[in-house]
């Protein structure tokens, strides 16, 4: 057993570190303020070759996997949950691909993620469907040498700067909800038919929109499908499975950026004639976010060896999926005793308190909610797959 990061990945934590104070810090008040998406540090984080860090070399990346991608997440993450976003949207949309692509598809639409030339958004939600993926309505009929896509996606993260998509679509019209019928395609932006539609008003997370993907009989062509027929959702969960310590990370940053801004803020605010710091009612409720800090450090950083591993399939996923649930939950938890922690100035908009506590939120629902991770383990569990005998 070795809990050391290899010499190249502890160079590149350094080095996203000191991005994530110098450049990320700054501008996280403004970045929620003005609801602007971040050029500037996309720039800086295309320079530093971070987009191209979970793609492998052949396609212009530099094969640093889902544990470098999740290394540098949660240090940006510390500071932004909008940069932290536009960085992991190098791995949600490119997953399904990276899985389950051709060469061709590689070859054609990775090298431009991994350069920061351009960038694509992830289609699975819809307006009656989210969780219950197979609820869903948008379809992909086959005509010959194209399918014919019709349908709407919605709160699809970074939609409007995205130049393609990856879009999750039934084979057939109707109710039915056969995973098997179902279809992984890569569509472009440019193409007859695809509109960005509304997008949305976020609690947080403000600077990368959300917002709708609307396919009207857009032509999309065999070659854009990714795998077989009948293999989108599949190729989706696979995708999914494989990048649950990614958003982990987003949780454990947060996470960590909350408990330390409120142990400086401990340390200089007094009341009763001591500094906050030296109350043990305090001092109880923030070790505990330390000691759960680190623990869900652990389950992040195995469930992203055992992704480079090629393990996250039905087996491994529910090892995957604690990583999630528990990384998020803490997000919410520390963002909450942060703020706490500062009283009436954790409230207000001069602090970063409550920029943690707007956008922890979102991290519990999105890629799978709590409740669909939990359910994971427990058929994990009962399946015999979580099991220490
Ligand atoms: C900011 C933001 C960005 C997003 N970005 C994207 C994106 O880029 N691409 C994309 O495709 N989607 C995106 N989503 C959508 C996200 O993936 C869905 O919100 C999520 O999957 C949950 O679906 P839902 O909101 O429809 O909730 P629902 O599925 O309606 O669930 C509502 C509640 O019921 C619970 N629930 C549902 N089913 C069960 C069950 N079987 N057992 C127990 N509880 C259950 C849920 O946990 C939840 O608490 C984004 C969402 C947000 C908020």
């Amino acid at each position: 057993m070795n809990f050391a990061l290899s010499p190249e990945l502890e160079e590149l934590q350094g080095t996203v570190r000191r991005i994530a104070r110098e450049k990320v810090k700054p501008r996280a008040r403004e970045i929620d303020e003005q609801d602007e998406y971040p050029e500037d540090l996309f720039e800086i984080f295309a320079k530093a070759g971070l987009f191209g860090l979970v793609i492998d070399e052949e396609h212009g990346g530099s094969g640093a996997g889902i544990t470098g991608l999740t290394l540098a997440i949660e240090e940006v993450a510390k500071y932004s949950q909008a940069a932290a976003l536009l960085l992991l949207l190098s791995r949600l949309p490119t997953g399904p691909l990276l899985i389950g692509g051709t060469s061709a598809q590689k070859h054609r639409y990775l090298p431009g993620i991994a350069a920061g030339t351009s960038r694509a958004a992830f289609g699975l939600s819809e307006p009656q469907a989210g969780s219950d993926v197979m609820g869903q309505s948008t379809v992909a009929v086959r005509d010959n040498d194209h399918y014919v896509l019709s349908g709407q996606k919605c709160w699809m993260s970074g939609v409007t700067v995205a130049d393609w998509y990856v879009v999750h679509a039934k084979l057939h019209e109707g109710s039915h909800r056969d995973h098997k019928q179902t279809v992984a395609l890569i569509v472009e932006r440019e193409w007859d038919g695809v509109t960005v539609g509304n997008t949305d008003h976020k609690m947080g997370v403000r600077g990368v929109a959300t917002g709708e993907l609307l396919l009207d009989q857009v032509r999309v062509p065999l070659e854009n499908r990714i795998g077989e027929e009948g293999g989108g959702f599949s190729v989706f969960m696979q995708g999914l499975n494989a990048m649950r310590p990614i958003v982990a990370a987003r949780g454990i940053g947060l996470a960590e950026g909350a408990l330390m801004y409120a142990v400086e803020y401990a340390k200089e605010r007094t009341a009763f004639g001591q500094p906050l710091a030296h109350f043990q009612g305090l001092q109880w409720m923030m070790a505990e976010i330390a000691a759960e800090i680190e623990a869900c450090r652990l389950l992040t950083y195995r469930a992203a060896w055992m992704s480079d591993r090629g393990e996250y399939g039905k087996n491994h996923a529910p090892f995957l999926s604690m990583a999630k649930w528990m990384a998020t939950e803490l997000a919410v938890k520390a963002s909450d005793v942060c703020l706490q922690v500062l009283g009436a100035a954790g409230y207000m908009k001069d602090h970063m308190t409550e920029l943690y506590y707007r956008d922890a939120r979102q991290l519990t629902i999105v890629e799978g909610t709590t409740q669909i991770q939990k359910g994971l383990v427990a058929d994990g569990l009962f399946r015999g797959d979580v099991w220490w005998d």
